[in-house]
């Protein structure tokens, strides 16, 4: 059957297949996650909140609370909803930001929008009674989205913006955890909740010769309209007489690359791997459409798309986008065997990849560039782009690909950029180089954690983590975390948060109305996860990255990862499968795998 089916291609899987083996090896380096660099020392400016004015004072605060949450993004944001609804009042957020928002609150570049349907993304739509404006929402209403969900749900009150944790103690005689912050804060809560995002850390590649650039200079997570002008939608006047560089093309210099387009001179996108990029089809909300729903519509929404995209049969597709149709699986289900499941699932890769490159083509007009633009790689090797004027800004006359076939930028200088032994002169660099993608759990959140015998996290972790669900771990009493490690991933990344928020914020609410002092998960239980995960990981199935992909961080550029990592992996059986877990741990109303320390009992 898979012959016939061949017979019937227009490619050939063996060349493709050599093709992408060629293009990976390219881009394979000894120097894996060590190619970049953070942002200290010269570059810690670039790290500076630009959205808040200098200057800020606040009196420090002394206060005993019953739950700390950190960060003040969605993850943050949900849990101290689903806390208020569940009638815990005594809640304090501690988040960098001059506001709510997280990823929204910095993420502000030109183009920014989410890319996966607003309806589904942006939470609490229901509760707060709000439709997107648009299929696709941009940047500033979903920011404005996690300000209307800190007001309606009385969230500013407990915040302290501009400000981070420090040190983070647990007390065994107390029973709390006592947290210091940069504000001088002492903050004693019988829960923390960890959310402090995943992506927050930004990174710039260690190209030789970058500190000597004497332009101006930032990376998008801080963009610099002081410099540019125009605002999140673009018209950057600024730049109209600006030659403008921006290094690489991930999803969200896809984004920005049609604003910067737009606006400047010269624009000279540097480009080490394309993105694929599908049809986007943007459209504004349909108000009678909007006016049919009824109550529970957002919450089957979300299901149906997160089921969709592990691969399961529905029997409708509600977002129906570039992300559903490209893990149809609907062929795969036929299959009679594994491998002819493994076979076809890679002739449909193929063919996706097909249509994307065929895509480019019809588009681009230069032929160089468009060829330089095609992607050759699984689709699930980076991460899928959809955008419908990103390709067609290339053939602007103002914009010119430099394409470094795989080796990435050679050299900065004072003045410009240089690819293949050619200087391209520049007035301002803009770092489209993502963010630190992390193993190690407490560099990704900037402090450690102190447990139990002021035993470090970073210590106890040091071979990778032990947890129950990802939530909580021994020796870390009352520490509750919403984040990737040990738990589940999902497109729809906000599905999971807001599923690890309920979890957590019933734990707490359970051991609140019990008198419970402090949970910890017992060693048993965290074993016994272990092993689901692993079990998990053993079927297989629908997967990000892996060893023959094309270097990135989604694989750990392409490296062996550390065993860290490999501890890190969170259960693969689905993030329906994963929900579900949960769902029947909370239904059984026992906090099973907890070890639960009453008031009054001895510390
Ligand atoms: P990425 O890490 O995806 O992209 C970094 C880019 O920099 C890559 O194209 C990389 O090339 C390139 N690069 C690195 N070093 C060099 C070098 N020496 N020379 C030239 N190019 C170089 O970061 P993004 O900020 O684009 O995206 C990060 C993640 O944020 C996304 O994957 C997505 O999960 C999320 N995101 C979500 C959006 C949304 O709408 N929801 C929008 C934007 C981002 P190479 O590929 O070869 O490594």
């Amino acid at each position: 059957m898979i012959a016939s089916k061949k017979g019937e291609l227009s490619f050939s899987p063996e060349a493709l297949r050599e093709k992408y083996r060629l293009e990976r090896e390219k881009r394979l380096r000894t120097d894996g996650n060590a190619q970049y660099r953070d942002l200290s020392g010269l570059y810690a400016d670039f790290e500076k909140d630009p959205y808040v004015e200098p200057g800020f004072t606040r009196p420090a605060l002394t206060e005993q609370i019953d739950v700390l949450i950190v960060g003040g993004g969605f993850g943050g944001m949900l849990a101290a909803v689903r806390l208020r609804q569940a009638g815990v009042q005594s809640i304090r957020i501690v988040e960098k930001g001059g506001d709510f928002g997280g990823t929204w609150y910095w993420n502000r570049y030109p183009g920014a929008a989410c890319d996966v349907e607003s309806y589904i993304y942006m939470p609490l739509l229901e509760e707060t009674g709000y439709i997107p404006k648009e299929k696709y929402a941009k940047a500033p209403e979903i920011f404005a989205h996690c300000q209307r969900i800190g007001r309606q749900f009385d969230l500013y009150k407990a915040a302290l913006f501009q400000t981070q944790i420090s040190q983070m103690d647990w007390d065994e005689n107390t029973r709390r955890w006592n947290v210091t912050t940069t504000r001088d804060d002492k903050l004693a809560a019988r829960f923390v909740i960890i959310a402090g995002g995943i992506m927050h850390k930004a990174k710039l590649p260690g190209i030789p010769g970058i500190e000597t650039f004497k332009g101006h200079s930032f990376h998008t997570s801080r963009w610099d309209y002081a410099y540019t002008g125009g605002g999140p939608t673009g018209g950057m006047n600024r730049l109209a007489d600006k030659r403008v560089g921006i290094i690489g093309t991930g999803a969200t210099a896809v984004q920005v690359v049609p604003q910067l387009g737009a606006s400047a001179k010269q624009l000279y996108v540097f480009q080490r791997t394309p993105s694929g990029v599908g049809v986007r089809g943007n459209q504004p909300t349909d108000e009678a459409w909007a006016k049919s729903l009824k109550p529970g519509w957002q919450e089957e929404r979300i299901r149906n798309f997160t089921a969709l995209v592990s691969g399961l049969e529905q029997d409708k597709d509600l977002v129906g986008d570039g992300w559903t149709s490209l893990f149809d699986a609907s062929e795969m289900r036929r299959a009679r065997s594994p491998e002819e499941a493994a076979e076809l699932y890679q002739l449909s890769n193929f063919r996706k990849m097909e249509e994307i490159r065929a895509r480019v083509a019809s588009i681009v007009k230069d032929p160089v560039s468009a060829e330089a633009l095609k992607p050759y790689y699984d689709p699930l090797c980076k991460r899928p782009c959809f955008h419908d004027e990103y390709l067609d800004a290339f053939n602007r006359p103002n914009v010119q690909l430099v394409d470094t076939d795989g080796k990435g930028v050679e050299r900065i200088t004072p003045t410009g950029v240089v690819v293949n032994g050619k200087e391209y002169e520049v007035d301002c660099l803009v770092y489209a180089s993502g963010f630190e993608v992390t193993g190690d759990y407490t560099r990704k959140l900037g402090f450690d954690i102190r447990g139990r015998g002021g035993r470090s996290l970073n210590d106890a972790w040091a071979d990778g983590p032990s947890t129950l669900h990802g939530v909580t771990t021994r020796g870390y009493p009352n520490l509750l975390m919403i984040g990737l490690t040990q738990s589940s991933w999902a497109i729809n990344f906000v599905h999971i948060l807001g599923e690890l928020a309920r979890h957590s914020a019933y734990i707490v609410e359970q051991s609140l109305k019990q008198g419970v002092e402090a949970i910890e998960p017992t060693q048993e239980a965290q074993d016994q996860w272990w092993g689901t995960i692993l079990a998990s990981l053993q079927k297989g199935g629908i997967a990000f990255g892996g060893a023959e992909c094309t270097p990135g961080y989604i694989n750990n550029e392409g490296q062996q990862p550390h065993p860290r990592m490999i501890r890190s992996a969170g259960f693969a059986g689905g993030t329906l499968g994963f929900i579900d877990i949960l769902e029947n741990w909370r239904k059984s109303n026992e906090l099973s795998g907890l070890e639960l320390t009453r008031g009054g009992s001895n510390p």
